[in-house]
């Protein structure tokens, strides 16, 4: 890897945000998955949650096109698992979901551990997810169409998060555990060593200041 690719990827890694993210609740067409993490990777969210039981016939990297190198997807086996783990994770967890208590989108405080759930393209954000979520938002609309498409959705809430986290300063500090930073630099910079060391059961070896591989020990 050369030195400035290594600093691009620190500089983005750099604002990387583990307590932002979205969970995708069923939504199956590529180009809207395609469109959501390739939001998520402009905000800086570090990682996207996702429930799928359409998840036999997409895999992730066919549906992401290039994005998913630099957001992790974490997969759960049902929607009340993945909620429980967000909110265990000291997540509040927000639906999109276009109901009668809804607030107004911008009331929500992104500056804290907030997790955006989003519904299914045809019947949107399920009754039971509805249910166990800590708020309903919405995005006010004035036209005749009832709802926007789920990623112009995620893309309007997410970059008022981000408005409000850049207020905050929340991206002038390093927010990622240093030994996950070390680990994800490591697969940016290296992915087909990384593997090589993950097949092997061994854990990454160091960078040096420009990025480069340092001998072990
Ligand atoms: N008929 C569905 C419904 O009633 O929810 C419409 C689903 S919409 C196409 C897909 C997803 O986009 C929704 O579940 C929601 O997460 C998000 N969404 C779309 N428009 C929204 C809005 N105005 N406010 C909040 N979320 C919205």
């Amino acid at each position: 890897m050369i030195p400035r690719r290594y600093e691009r990827l620190k500089q983005v890694l750099n604002q990387r945000q583990p307590d932002l993210t979205v969970l995708i609740e069923d939504v199956h067409k590529p180009h809207n998955l395609s469109a959501i993490i390739r939001t998520c990777d402009a905000v800086g969210v570090f990682a996207v949650h996702a429930v799928n039981r359409h998840s036999d016939t997409l895999t992730y990297s066919q549906v992401a096109q290039g994005s998913e190198k630099w957001v992790k997807l974490n997969f759960h086996t049902d929607i009340t698992t993945a909620i429980a783990h967000l909110q265990q994770h000291r997540h509040k967890v927000y639906a999109a979901h276009l109901s009668d208590t809804a607030i107004d989108y911008r009331q929500v405080d992104y500056t804290q551990p907030t997790a955006i759930l989003l519904g299914t393209e045809k019947w949107g954000v399920s009754d039971q997810a509805a249910d166990l979520v800590d708020g309903h938002i919405i995005i006010p609309m004035q036209g005749m169409v009832q709802s926007l498409n789920v990623s112009v959705a995620n893309a309007v809430i997410l970059f008022e998060a981000q408005r409000q986290r850049l207020d905050a300063g929340l991206y002038e500090q390093v927010r990622l555990e240093p030994k996950t930073y070390r680990q994800v630099i490591f697969e940016w910079g290296y992915p087909e060593i990384a593997a090589i060391y993950r097949r092997q059961g061994k854990s990454y070896p160091q960078l040096g200041e420009r990025g480069e591989i340092l001998p072990d020990g």
